[in-house]
């Protein structure tokens, strides 16, 4: 790939580029052809050692004692020239993730936002003081857990990298991070911009390899002080129980089966660019995918039809192509989302894009709405991981809340009323991490506050909130008479 300016197959560790310690290396594919691209170091359980030893040593020694100004200097300076190489990172990303230009491009500029606003966060996050007994002065201190460890997925490696790794540093800690094995180009670019930024050595490791391998030996180091999961539910399980033998905090942001919730009083114009780009964005493969489109019976027929307009219409290609959808991230993703398909035989397709001539490698599915559902369709159950939405009819708010709520998941919801009464009770109503009226995801909203309830997983990152996460209270109770 002529983009790269750095070795795929090391890790990151100390400030040094390093082979592997097994020597081992994995291949990586390009989704929009099934082409072998390259290949990425497999990290193991020694390499997990000798990233956590260094990590341990930056925060005792020079990222400890950088000023909290100059970590927010820092990262916004890396912030910059993240933007600055935004086109070759999105150009990395959409070879690496099959990942459409445009919406590759806008990862990295999400990447610089992150950057941006906890690089301005973190001289301002502070302790209190707390009025108590005569004779005493109390006070708190945010301080950093200390050495950090960061599980991503393939889907959004640049946001996840960004609101995870960018609240981290900002508040001090030192970062451990074992990008997916699928997708950890974009990792490997943004630690050497932040080498070359000037972020002193072990304060942010990278050790690519297998989450069974270099994953479970990170969630299971008793050097780590927090972990920051994102993924899916049954690796967020072994995560948490790693975490609870060595009894230290857990982020899991895991899957959702977020639904909208469109009523007959709702401005359809508006709403359907939303209804739809919710379920196909990255191919489908977004945590906080709109899957589930509630609609209230008496316009229900009339949003299928509108929304099947739209999947009929929709454009799927190679990333370079750039059109609305681009391929799966693999081969074993292509197969489990025809698996869901499959299951879809006694509902109405009511609208599928048409595959055109696509590369025969490629991992593409064709982007389908299932219409006719019920709350209880497997489809309107399971997370799918791709570009497949069900519409479920419903009569009144009661229905309308008790299917949103009907599943294991509460990540995203949106609400479509003219109402103001009806979106202030839905808003309440539903099981959510995240509740929009009359719109869906806010544009990625760096500053709101993210994560899930239930299957979803709990713990906040992106936003205020996230500089929290990572660092831990320590009360100070001075008598001084
Ligand atoms: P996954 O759980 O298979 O993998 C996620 C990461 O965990 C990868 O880096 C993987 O190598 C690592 N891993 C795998 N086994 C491990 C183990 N035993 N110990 C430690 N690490 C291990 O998930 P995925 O298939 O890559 O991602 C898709 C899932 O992620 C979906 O369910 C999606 O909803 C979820 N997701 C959630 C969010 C969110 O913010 N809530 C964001 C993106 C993706």
């Amino acid at each position: 790939m002529k983009e790269l300016w750095f070795d795929t197959a090391k890790c990151l560790i100390g400030g040094e580029w390093t082979a592997p310690a097994g020597g081992g290396t994995l291949p990586l594919y390009d989704p929009s052809t099934g082409a072998e691209i390259g290949a990425i170091a497999r990290g193991t359980a020694q390499d997990i050692d000798a990233a956590v030893a260094a990590a341990e040593a930056a925060y005792r020694g020079a990222w400890g004692q950088t000023p909290a100004f100059e970590r927010g200097r820092l990262l916004m300076k890396l912030g910059q020239m993240v933007l600055e190489k935004a086109d070759v990172l999105a150009a990395i990303e959409a070879a690496d993730v099959g990942k459409p230009l445009k919406q590759a491009r806008a990862d990295a500029v999400a990447l610089a936002r992150y950057l941006e606003f906890y690089g301005g966060a973190a001289d301002k996050l502070h302790g209190q003081t707390i009025p108590f007994l005569d004779g005493y002065t109390v006070y708190t201190l945010r301080e950093p857990h200390g050495v950090t460890g960061h599980i991503v997925p393939w889907n959004y490696p640049m946001q996840i990298i960004g609101r995870s790794i960018g609240a981290a540093l900002a508040t001090g800690n030192a970062c451990v991070l074992k990008p997916a094995e699928d997708a950890c180009l974009t990792a490997l670019a943004f630690a050497d911009l932040a080498l070359q930024a000037g972020l002193p050595a072990g304060a942010l490791n990278v050790v690519p390899g297998l989450g069974a391998e270099a994953g479970a030996a990170l969630t299971g180091h008793p050097g780590i002080h927090h972990i920051s999961f994102t993924g899916s539910v049954g690796t967020g399980i072994a995560v948490q129980k790693a975490a609870a033998d060595n009894v230290i905090p857990v982020t899991l942001e895991l899957g959702g089966k977020s639904p909208q919730v469109v009523f007959a009083d709702a401005d359809l114009d508006a709403a359907l660019p939303f209804l739809v780009n919710a379920g196909i964005q990255n191919c489908g493969q977004t945590c906080s995918a709109s899957s589930r489109i509630l609609v209230e019976r008496s316009r229900y027929d009339e949003v299928v039809a509108r929304m099947a307009e739209r999947y009929d219409a929709l454009r799927v290609g190679r990333a370079v192509d750039d059109l609305d959808v681009g391929p799966l991230i693999s081969a074993r993703q292509k197969g489990i989302v025809a698996g869901f398909m499959d299951h879809g035989t006694d509902l109405e397709v009511a609208g599928q894009a048409t595959l055109g001539d696509l590369p025969d490698g490629g991992y593409y599915v064709a982007p389908t709405l299932f219409a006719g559902a019920t709350g209880a369709h497997k489809l309107a159950q399971e997370e799918i991981f791709g570009p497949v939405q069900v519409v479920i009819p419903f009569e009144g708010e009661e229905e309308a809340v008790a299917i949103a709520n009907g599943t294991d998941y509460g990540l995203v919801a949106s609400v479509w009323t003219d109402s103001g009464a009806r979106q202030m009770r839905l808003a309440k109503a539903i099981r959510a991490g995240q509740v929009f009226i009359n719109n869906y995801g806010a544009a990625g909203g760096v500053e709101l506050p993210f994560g899930g309830t239930g299957k979803s997983g709990h713990g906040r990152e992106k936003g205020f909130e996230a500089l929290y996460a990572f660092t831990t209270l320590k009360t100070v109770a001075a008598y001084h008479g």
